[in-house]
């Protein structure tokens, strides 16, 4: 038997057929960091690698049920939480992580890459004023921070009681890609990163999964950010065509 523990990942997720984003990418990043995901299904959708058709919303009770079963069972490092099928889901995402006391990384997924909206009103106020206390590392793009109600500097976000806020401009137009770190009474921090010609479908989650796995693995949070940017920025220069419309990253 190996006596080294392998890092796990609780991932609360949707599933993506495509196998782009959603639960498959989480599963794809931790494993190709050390780590290993444990997969709670938030939703179902249906999709292409183009934009996002239907999302149906697992039941809350079943979610309740399989983390139950989990952190009865396994040692859970970290919490990564990607879509969310709605409001009633938070309860049960609550519970799980004031018991175990685990750094949460969450990716707002509110609208897909393809423009789809992906979340109600109910459920973006529940995620604002209920979770993003909770949340150890936001990871919003730029039009997701605007959604939720985030200034430029971050500000509005951070007063939310969250503690740290990556806000990632891949899909915004211009030169190099500047991400910002951002956490209450530091300035932020800019990474700049190549922009690359292709688009890509699941790059956030990719990019979450990985501060997720780092963090389980006990990474200091300036390293997780910064290695998993390097990792995801790799995945997404080797990324491959599956259908008609935006890249896979590669990321094993
Ligand atoms: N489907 C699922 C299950 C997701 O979690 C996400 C994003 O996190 C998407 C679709 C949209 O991904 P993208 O915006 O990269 O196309």
């Amino acid at each position: 038997m190996n006596p080294i523990r392998t890092p796990c990942v609780l991932c609360l997720s949707g599933h993506d057929p495509t196998g782009g984003a959603g639960l498959t990418a989480d599963t794809e990043a931790i494993g190709a960091l050390g780590g290993h995901a444990l997969g709670v299904i938030t939703a179902n959708t249906v999709q292409d690698t183009s934009d996002v058709r239907r999302v149906a919303a697992v039941p809350p009770i079943l979610i309740a049920a399989q983390i139950e079963a989990l952190a009865a069972d396994c040692r859970i490092d970290a919490i990564k939480i990607g879509l969310l099928g709605d409001a009633a889901q938070v309860d049960p995402i609550l519970d799980c992580i004031r018991r175990l006391r685990v750094p949460v990384v969450l990716d707002p997924v509110l609208r897909a890459g393809g423009g789809a909206h992906l979340v109600r009103s109910e459920l973006l106020l529940a995620l604002k004023e209920r979770l993003l206390p909770q949340v150890t590392v936001l990871t919003p793009n730029a039009a997701e921070a605007r959604l939720l109600g985030g200034g430029e500097d971050g500000a509005a976000l951070l007063a939310t009681g969250l503690a740290h806020l990556l806000v990632t401009r891949g899909d915004e137009p211009g030169g190099n890609v500047v991400n910002t770190w951002y956490q209450a009474g530091r300035a932020p921090r800019d990474f700049e990163w190549p922009r690359l010609a292709q688009r890509f479908h699941g790059a956030g989650c990719t990019l979450a999964a990985a501060i997720a796995a780092l963090l389980a693995a006990g990474k200091p949070v300036a390293e997780a950010l910064e290695q998993a940017q390097a990792y995801t920025h790799r995945a997404l220069s080797r990324a491959y065509p599956v259908g008609g419309g935006r890249l896979i990253p590669g990321r094993r």
